[in-house]
């Protein structure tokens, strides 16, 4: 089921998530109608923020992307990420390292923006899956960015916060736009 997504303004987006906790038929049907959600949107990631729940709970799938999509690692292994998409993350802890690169992003809740955002090339991640097993990876390119941008918004982040002010100011009155539309 294709849920609808929230856009920045709407105070979901600056909550921070509370963790999954019990995994029930409820986390499993929203986990899949995530999935659903981001694939018709053509998005690469999407949080339960997102879809309006304050809650630590994400799906990625780069594979679209194909050779840009980067890299994941397992047990000190390079798997085949078509083997791991769509990723469902529960509670997931990061920790980010290696080069800080710029790059541009966008995101499914400011429709039609994008700007540069300055991010670690890599990133550890630590998380549940949705069998209730823990999943250990590595990531590296858009996989390890992908992550890192969903990772802010289970903690009410959002990429326009590390954007590079140059890129901001470039979308500041279509920002303010989307929040004049969204505010509740
Ligand atoms: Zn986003």
């Amino acid at each position: 089921m294709i849920l609808p997504i929230v856009q920045y303004g709407h105070p979901a987006l600056r909550s921070p998530g509370k963790p999954v906790g019990e995994i029930t038929d409820r986390i499993r049907k929203l986990a899949g109608d995530m999935i659903d959600t981001m694939s018709h949107a053509d998005g690469v990631g999407l949080a339960a923020q997102q879809v309006g729940l304050a809650l630590q709970l994400c799906v990625i799938d780069v594979t679209d992307a194909e050779d840009r999509a980067g890299t994941m690692i397992v047990d000190g292994q390079e798997v085949d990420l078509v083997d791991y998409m769509p990723l469902i993350l529960l509670d997931p802890e990061i920790e980010p390292f290696g080069e800080t690169i710029p790059e541009t992003e966008g995101c499914l809740s400011f429709p039609d923006m994008q700007g540069r955002i300055p991010r670690p090339f890599k990133a550890r991640v630590t998380a549940r899956t949705l069998e209730g097993e823990t999943l250990n990876f590595e990531a590296t390119g858009l996989l390890a960015r992908a992550i890192q941008h969903e990772h802010d918004h289970l903690h009410g982040r959002l990429f326009i916060d590390h954007m590079l002010e140059k890129d901001r100011e470039d979308i500041a009155a279509q920002l303010e736009k989307l929040v004049q539309q969204n505010a509740l």
